[in-house]
Formats: C-alpha cells, sequence, structure tokens
C-alpha cells in the first residue's frame, strides 16, 4: 500500500530538508547548554540561538531582541494574552476577541474572563472575515487587549490586520495576533501593522514541532507577566533552557521561508487552483467556505451538500489527508465552531473538510486528490444538489 496524499499542511507542516541539515550539529557534536557562559561549547550554542533570533526577527519586521523563544504558538498565545491582561488587571479590564480563534487563544481569554476581565467576542461575517467598523467599536478606554489572528487554521482567510492594528494604535490597545498560520506563507510586518505581540510556530513553516516564538514589542513597550519562573532566561519572559537544536530549526525555517515565499506563494497557490477547478468540474455544487480572494494560497475549505460527513471522511481516509475539523465531545461529535460561526448548518458544517496545499505537494498528488475526492463524493450521492445561496 502506499501512503495517502499529504493534504493537511495547516495541521502540520513536514520538516525541510535544509532545516533538518541545520539542527543536526546541535543535537550532536555542538550540543551545549547556550546559557553556559563559562566555555566555549555554551558560547557556540548561545551564538546559533542568537543568529536564530535574528532569522526570525528578519522575517516579521522586528528587532532580534524583540524575539522570545517558547515552546510554540500554543505558549505564545498563553504568555500574551493572559500575561499582558494580569499586567494591567485594575488599570484596564476588556478584551476583544474573534469567535473563529483558535482554541488556546480562546481558552486563554475564558481564564481572563474568570479572573474577572470583561470581554467581547466578535463574530464574523459569512466570508470569514470580521468587519472593521464592528472592530472598531468594541474598544473601549478599558480595553487592554484585542486579540485577532492572520490567516486562520481551517478556512485560511485573512484578515485585515494593518486596520485593526492602526484602531488599537490609536486607542492605546494592544495588538496580539497568532500569525502560526500566516508566518513564512504572507508577507507580515509587525510595524506596519502595528501588531504588539505576534504568536509563530515552528511546526506550521516547515520546522520542528516543541518550538516557537513571541514577538514582544519594545516601542511602544508591550509588558506582560511571564507564565514561568526560573532562571529568568528569554529576558525573563521564558525560564527555561532554549533548545537550541529546535531554536536553530525555526530559525533557518525562517530563513528558507523569506527566501522562498514568493516562489512557495506562486505554485501553492497554482496547485490549489487546480485542486477546486477540478474539483468543481465534477461535483458542481460544492461549497467554498470563506472569502475567495482574501484567503492564504494552500488552503481550500469545502461543504458538499447532502453527503454525510462521517462516511465521506471514511471514504477519503484511506487515499488523502484532509481534516474535517469537527472535535468530539463527550457526548456527540460537534462540527467545526468555525464554519459554523460562517453561518453553515450543522448537517453542511459536517460533510466539509479542509485542504492545506504546502511546499511539497506535487502536481501528481494534485490530480491524485482531484480524483478521489470526485469518485468518492459521487459514490456518497454527493453533486446532485443545485447551487445554494450560501455560496
Ligand atoms: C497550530 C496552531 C496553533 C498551535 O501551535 P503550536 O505551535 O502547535 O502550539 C495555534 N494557532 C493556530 C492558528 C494554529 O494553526
Amino acid at each position: 500500500m502506499t501512503r495517502p496524499v499529504y493534504l493537511d499542511n495547516h495541521a502540520t507542516t513536514p520538516l525541510d530538508p535544509r532545516v533538518l541539515d541545520a539542527m543536526l550539529p546541535y543535537f550532536k557534536e555542538k550540543f551545549g547548554n547556550p546559557h553556559s557562559s563559562s566555555h566555549s561549547f555554551g558560547d557556540e550554542a548561545a551564538d546559533a540561538v542568537e543568529k536564530a533570533r535574528a532569522q526570525v526577527a528578519d522575517l516579521i519586521g522586528a528587532e532580534a531582541r524583540e524575539i522570545i523563544f517558547t515552546s510554540g504558538a500554543t505558549e505564545s498565545n498563553n504568555i500574551s494574552i493572559q500575561g499582558a491582561a494580569r499586567f494591567h488587571k485594575g488599570k484596564k479590564n476588556h478584551i476583544v476577541t474573534v469567535v473563529t480563534e483558535h482554541k488556546c487563544v480562546l481558552e486563554s481569554v475564558r481564564h481572563m474572563e474568570d479572573e474577572g476581565f470583561d470581554v467581547t467576542r466578535l463574530a464574523v461575517e459569512k466570508d470569514g472575515l470580521i468587519d472593521p467598523r464592528r472592530f472598531a467599536e468594541a474598544l473601549t478606554e478599558q480595553t487592554v487587549l484585542a486579540t485577532v489572528m492572520s490567516v486562520h487554521n481551517e478556512i485560511g482567510v485573512i484578515q485585515p490586520l494593518a486596520e485593526i492594528g492602526r484602531m488599537c494604535r490609536e486607542k492605546g490597545v494592544y495588538l496580539q495576533s497568532d500569525c502560526a498560520q500566516a508566518v513564512g506563507k504572507i508577507p507580515l510586518d509587525v510595524n506596519e501593522m502595528n501588531i504588539d505581540l505576534m504568536s509563530i510556530s515552528g511546526h506550521k513553516v516547515y520546522g520542528p514541532k516543541g518550538i516557537g516564538a513571541l514577538y514582544l514589542r519594545r516601542r511602544p513597550r508591550t509588558r506582560v507577566h511571564p507564565l514561568f519562573h526560573g532562571g529568568g532566561q528569554e529576558r525573563g519572559m521564558r525560564s527555561g533552557t532554549v533548545p537550541a537544536p529546535l531554536v536553530v530549526g525555526l530559525g533557518e525555517a525562517c530563513a528558507v521561508a523569506a527566501e522562498d515565499m514568493a516562489a512557495d506563494h506562486a505554485r501553492v497557490g497554482k496547485l490549489r487552483d487546480r485542486l477546486l477547478d477540478g474539483v468543481r468540474a465534477g461535483i458542481p455544487d460544492v461549497i467554498l467556505n470563506g472569502d475567495a480572494e482574501c484567503r492564504v494560497a494552500g488552503n481550500l475549505n469545502l461543504s458538499f451538500p447532502g453527503v454525510d460527513g462521517n462516511a465521506m471522511m471514511a471514504a477519503l481516509r484511506p487515499h488523502i489527508c484532509v481534516s474535517s475539523g469537527s472535535a468530539c465531545t463527550s457526548t456527540s461529535v460537534e462540527p467545526s465552531y468555525s464554519l459554523v460561526a460562517l453561518g453553515l448548518d450543522k448537517d453542511l458544517a459536517h460533510g466539509s473538510f479542509r485542504v492545506g496545499v504546502g511546499r511539497f505537494t506535487t502536481d501528481a498528488e494534485i490530480d491524485t486528490a482531484i480524483g478521489v475526492i470526485v469518485d468518492q463524493i459521487t459514490a456518497l450521492g454527493g453533486g446532485k444538489g443545485v447551487r445554494t445561496a450560501a455560496e
């Protein structure tokens, strides 16, 4: 049996071989602790960490000293949301978020609600985007932080961060952004977008798992309380030994992304468009969820009216790796809350999946995927409906 075609690059990306090559010496002979300043093993690792810090910073228009290494975007979101809220507690007590944010953002915000903060959870429009006017209305004198992601992890839509950032800066509100899916995929500039805190994940950008970064703005100074206490590494924001091999991998992944972004964007976008055209030719009533234009190159989120979601995922599973976005709760399988937020009914949300085309996806794999999707969905009775207004 050949392995199924991997089209789930939003869940994780494979390690780029260039990244692995950069990391290997730091797993082997260059194993020093980057905080051991008494000898050359430590210095060698510390130099590598600082090089990586600059590589990460360069990709987002930041200064190296504004980058804090963490275990991933989950931790970065937790530090920035909880840390900023707690730092300003007593002076400001309001947080703005969006209903389609990643679970780790929503759960961090809920935790702050339990600690006494007021929360505004903005709805999204049918296209998955927030309305900047509604966002402006949500900001108050009491707002400490707004958390709005860039690229959505399921629907792939890109929120208008530059516009949102301008509003936040005018009101003196921190803009925190979960950019796990955006870094290395679309151009980002923390200064042009007025982002004060940004979360980055290594394994979404062809780097290793278990490493990420937090961008923490210096001017105007953005203040957060750390979550971990200890040796005071990473400017006191993240105690614990910095994992030099993983950090080197994240740095190299960012350097490669800076180099390849334009070419990747063009190639991945073409493959994604060909996949959509091919599926539409076979299943004319397929629905593309989320804005068609304001979307990251590799993403499709498709719904198939009249097709049972469980049967669909089971039929696709041996052939292609895509994600349903459904979540199992103790009592039932709940459809993706993000698709529900777009206004899809439960059945349609269940009959949906996300495709993530990536840097290593081939033309042949796209051909295979088109054939599998059209055949399997047709066999399940799909493709017979009329186009719906939801489109
Ligand atoms: C993957 C992902 C995360 C979590 O990142 P980790 O580095 O795995 O903790 C957070 N937000 C978004 C949007 C993601 O896609």
